[in-house]
């Protein structure tokens, strides 16, 4: 791919509720950034979700992008359809020559379709972008994480999606004055609708906005031990309890909370894996994260391949007295 046919790098954002500027959003400005490290291109935020003056205009400042706030006669609510269709008129109107969708259960649902639409190229799963001079080669993983492969694709225009955690949040050199505008689209449904959106249960902040993540595997060994995942997570700010598809299956937690391959990748700051082996589908979607802390009785359990830190010990014995120092400590602070 050689850099001098792309003039606008369109970054497609997902409404979601809590924090702002999404963090998801943060990191496909990274990864435009890095498609265009000498900032040639001018890359636009479409942001779906109208939310207050304040927050667009920090999100604009936060990427150093112009943001493009989507409104219609009712909220944008997701559907592939609308999706495609609003945002293939808008990477037209732009003369997008790339278009960035989160790889996320909806951004990989019609991210497939816009390439079709815009007859671009899509390459998913983005992790990395390489420079060989010119030319620029996309990173993604296959085989569950064994294989790495650069692409380089065509000339042509290009629909990424972007793995969540994969680009680290940066910040442009300088604080530009925000660019934010205002720009109305159909909300039309033609064949599929959205009839409701549920929040997952217990209102906890979803993975992309957890700060800190502890999941718990089968070596916690039964469904009451997962409080004490519970408990610890709550000694941290901004948390979210995960859990392995093996404790999924079990019941211990829901669906929702399932990370994995096919669960939701994850990218928090710490992410604490308790009684947890690291199967490559496990492992292969927390990389993202910038800390990771195994705790397991089995030394040679292939978690601590991944882990910054590990604690060789029986999670059920240990998180309790981790639980009692951190109290203890919280107690004696001045
Ligand atoms: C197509 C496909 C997709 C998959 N997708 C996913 C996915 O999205 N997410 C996912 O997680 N898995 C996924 N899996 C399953 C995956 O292969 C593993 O089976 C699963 O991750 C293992 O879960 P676990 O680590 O909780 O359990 P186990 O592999 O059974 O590991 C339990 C660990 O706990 C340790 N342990 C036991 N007792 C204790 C104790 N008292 N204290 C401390 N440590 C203890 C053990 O040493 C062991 O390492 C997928 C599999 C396939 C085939």
């Amino acid at each position: 791919m050689k850099r001098d046919r792309h003039k606008t790098i369109l970054l497609m954002t997902e409404r979601s509720e809590g924090v702002n500027p999404h963090a998801l959003t943060m990191e496909l400005a990274a990864c435009a950034r890095a498609l265009s490290p000498e900032g040639r291109d001018e890359i636009t935020i479409a942001w779906t979700d109208p939310g207050a003056q304040d927050s667009m205009d920090a999100l604009s400042r936060g990427t150093g992008c112009r943001v493009l706030v989507l409104y219609g006669d009712r909220p944008l609510d997701y559907t592939c359809e609308v999706f495609t269709r609003e945002s293939a008129a808008l990477a037209r109107e732009l003369g997008a020559g790339i278009v960035i969708v989160p790889h996320t259960p909806r951004g990989y649902d019609y991210a497939p379709r816009l390439a079709v639409r815009l007859g671009a190229c899509c390459i998913t799963a983005i992790e990395g972008v390489e420079r060989d001079g010119e030319t620029l080669r996309l990173v993604r993983t296959a085989c569950f994480g064994k294989i790495s492969s650069s692409i380089e694709s065509g000339d042509g225009p290009l629909v990424l999606t972007v793995m969540p955690g994969a680009f680290r949040t940066d910040h442009p050199s300088k604080e530009a004055a925000p660019v934010v505008e205002r720009r109305s689209v159909s909300t039309r449904m033609e064949t599929t609708g959205s009839v409701s959106v549920r929040s997952a249960k217990g209102g906890a902040l979803d993975f992309s906005n957890a700060d800190v993540i502890v999941s718990a595997g089968r070596g916690m060994q039964k469904a009451e031990n997962v409080n004490l995942v519970r408990e610890l997570s709550r000694r941290f700010p901004r948390p979210a309890v995960g859990g392995s598809r093996i404790a999924c299956d079990l019941g211990w937690l829901d669906y929702d909370a399932q990370v994995g391959i096919t669960g939701k990748a994850v990218a928090p700051r710490l992410y604490v894996a308790c009684g947890i082996s690291g199967a490559l589908q496990h492992v292969a979607a927390i990389r993202g994260s910038r800390h990771i802390v195994a705790i397991n009785r089995d030394p040679s359990a292939a978690i601590f391949k991944e882990a910054d830190a590990g604690v060789v010990e029986d999670a059920i014995t240990f998180i309790p007295l981790l639980l009692a120092e951190i109290d203890s400590r919280k107690g004696s602070a001045p």
